[in-house]
C-alpha cells in the first residue's frame, strides 16, 4: 500500500500489479461485506520442529480475495479492520474457521499438530474473548492443546493485568499462548519472566539476515537462551535460507517457520506436506 494521496485515497498494487485507488470509506465497505461474500480463506503455514524436521503445527493466516481488488494483504486490511470494529467477527471467524480445519485433519487420519491463530488487541480485549475461545472449541470438538493463540507485545501491553489474567485463563483451558513477533515490541525482561506464555516467535527482521558474526546473531542467541532459562519453546519466524536453519540449530533454537521451509499453503498443498511429514532432513 503506498502512502495516502491527498483525497485519503489508498493504493493498492494487487497481483496484476495495477493500481487501484480507492477511498477508505469504499475500502471499508468491502470489508464490511467480505465475510458475508466469503472473500476470506485461510492459508495454513507449517511449523517445522528443527530437532525432528517434523511439521508439529500450522499458523493460520487470513486472505481477502476481493473481486475488483484482487488479493489484498492482511497487512493493508487488519489495521483497519481493527479500527472499525469488523475485526470481531472477522477474528472470530478465523478462530473457529482454523479450529475445525485443524480437527478435520485429525478427522482425515493425520497426525496431530497444533494450529496457531493471530489474535489482533481489539479481539483480545473483548470482554466476550475466553468465552468465544471455549465456543470455538467446543463447536470444532478440538481438544485446547492443539490450540495456539498469538499475541503481540503491545497486544499484552495494552492493559497488562487484564492480560496476565485472561493469558492465565487461556492456560487453564489448555490453550497455549505464543508472543508474535518478538523483539520489537517494548516488554521490558523484567515483566517477561511474569508473563503466562508457551512460545516465544522472534520477529523475522532478526532472521532475514542471520549470517555469522553479525549483530543479529547475537540477539537471536539471547533471545534462545533466555527462552530456554524461562522454560518457554523459541521459534524463529522468516527462514529464508539453508544456511539460517543451520545457524538456529546450532543454536539450539527449537521451531522455524519461513519461505525456505514452506510458504503459506492452500488446503490440499498443506496435507501434502502431511503426507510426508518430515521436512527437512537431519
Ligand atoms: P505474522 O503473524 O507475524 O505472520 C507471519 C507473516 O510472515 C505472514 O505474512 C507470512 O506469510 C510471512 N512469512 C512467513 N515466512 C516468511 C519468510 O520466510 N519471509 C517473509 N518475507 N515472510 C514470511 P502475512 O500472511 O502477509 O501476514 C502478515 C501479518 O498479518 C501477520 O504477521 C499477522 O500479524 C497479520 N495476520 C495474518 N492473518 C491474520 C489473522 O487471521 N488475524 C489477525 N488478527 N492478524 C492476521
Ligand atoms: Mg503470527
Ligand atoms: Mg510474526
Ligand atoms: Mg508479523
Amino acid at each position: 500500500r503506498s502512502k495516502n494521496q491527498g483525497g485519503n485515497r489508498i493504493t493498492f498494487f494487487s497481483n496484476e500489479m495495477n493500481d487501484q485507488a480507492i477511498t477508505r470509506l469504499e475500502l471499508e465497505s468491502y470489508l464490511r461485506r467480505a465475510l458475508q461474500k466469503k472473500e476470506f480463506y485461510l492459508m495454513y503455514q507449517p511449523l517445522i520442529d528443527l530437532e525432528t524436521g517434523e511439521i508439529f503445527g500450522s499458523e493460520a493466516l487470513i486472505r481477502w480475495n476481493h473481486p475488483k481488488l484482487g488479493l489484498v494483504s492482511p497487512a493493508d486490511f487488519i489495521p483497519l479492520a481493527e479500527e472499525t470494529g469488523l475485526i470481531e467477527e472477522i477474528g472470530s471467524w478465523v478462530l473457529r474457521t482454523a479450529c475445525m480445519q485443524n480437527k478435520k485433519w485429525q478427522l482425515l487420519g493425520y497426525d496431530s499438530i497444533s494450529v496457531s491463530v493471530n489474535v489482533s488487541a481489539f479481539q483480545f480485549q473483548q470482554p466476550g474473548f475466553l468465552k468465544e475461545v471455549k465456543r470455538a472449541l467446543n463447536d470444532s470438538k478440538l481438544e485446547p492443546h492443539y490450540l495456539t493463540l498469538e499475541l503481540t507485545e503491545s497486544t499484552m501491553l495494552k492493559n497488562v493485568d487484564y492480560s496476565i489474567d485472561t493469558m492465565k485463563s487461556l492456560q487453564n483451558l489448555g490453550v497455549k499462548v505464543s508472543i508474535d513477533d518478538f523483539g520489537t515490541g517494548y516488554s521490558s525482561l523484567s515483566y517477561l519472566k511474569n508473563l503466562p506464555i508457551n512460545t516465544l516467535k522472534i520477529d523475522r527482521s532478526f532472521i532475514n539476515n542471520l549470517r555469522v558474526n553479525t549483530s543479529d546473531i547475537a540477539i537471536v542467541k539471547a533471545i534462545i537462551t533466555m527462552g530456554h532459562g524461562l522454560a518457554v519453546k523459541v521459534l524463529a519466524e522468516g527462514v529464508e535460507t539453508k544456511e539460517q536453519i543451520e545457524l538456529l540449530k546450532e543454536l539450539k533454537c527449537h521451531y522455524a517457520q519461513g519461505f525456505y521451509i514452506h510458504k503459506p499453503l492452500l488446503i490440499t498443498d498443506f496435507e501434502k506436506g502431511l503426507k510426508d511429514k518430515a521436512v527437512l532432513e537431519n
